[in-house]
């Protein structure tokens, strides 16, 4: 039986990049299927958008303790468009990274 790829991996994130650039790595010919957005629940809304968003307040929070840290006080920082910051570098890290990665897949026409 003749097939036109290796391996269909349905879903793009982690384990979906992950399964299909190892598979590619080998020479296999895949066809990797994302309905949504590049990167799944961790780029997008789980791990590094949350992990981000915690850096950020502990960062905020460590700022109030300058003083008891023998540290003269400076203004605790205000928030500053966070969520559209964070949304213009997940966009930059998937569109401009990830997307050059997987070029070799292409959307079907
Ligand atoms: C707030 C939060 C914080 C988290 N923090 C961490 C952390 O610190 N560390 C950690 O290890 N994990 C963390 N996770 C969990 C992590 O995000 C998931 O374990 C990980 O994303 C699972 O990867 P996956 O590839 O299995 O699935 P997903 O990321 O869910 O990707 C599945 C992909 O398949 C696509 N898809 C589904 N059905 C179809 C279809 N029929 N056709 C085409 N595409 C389809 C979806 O659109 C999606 O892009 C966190 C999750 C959340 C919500």
């Amino acid at each position: 039986m003749k097939y036109d790829y290796d391996l269909i991996c349905i879903g793009l994130g982690p384990a979906g990049m992950m399964v299909s650039l190892t598979a590619a790595g080998i020479g296999l010919k895949v066809c990797a299927v994302e309905n949504n957005k590049l990167g799944g629940e961790c780029m997008n809304c789980g791990s590094i958008p949350s992990k981000a968003l915690l850096k950020i307040a502990k960062l905020r929070h460590d700022c109030t303790k300058l003083s008891k840290m023998h540290l003269e006080q400076l203004s605790t920082p205000q928030v500053k468009n966070l969520f559209e910051k964070l949304q213009s570098d997940i966009n930059f890290i998937r569109d401009k990274k990830s997307l050059r990665i997987f070029g070799m897949f292409q959307k079907p026409s």
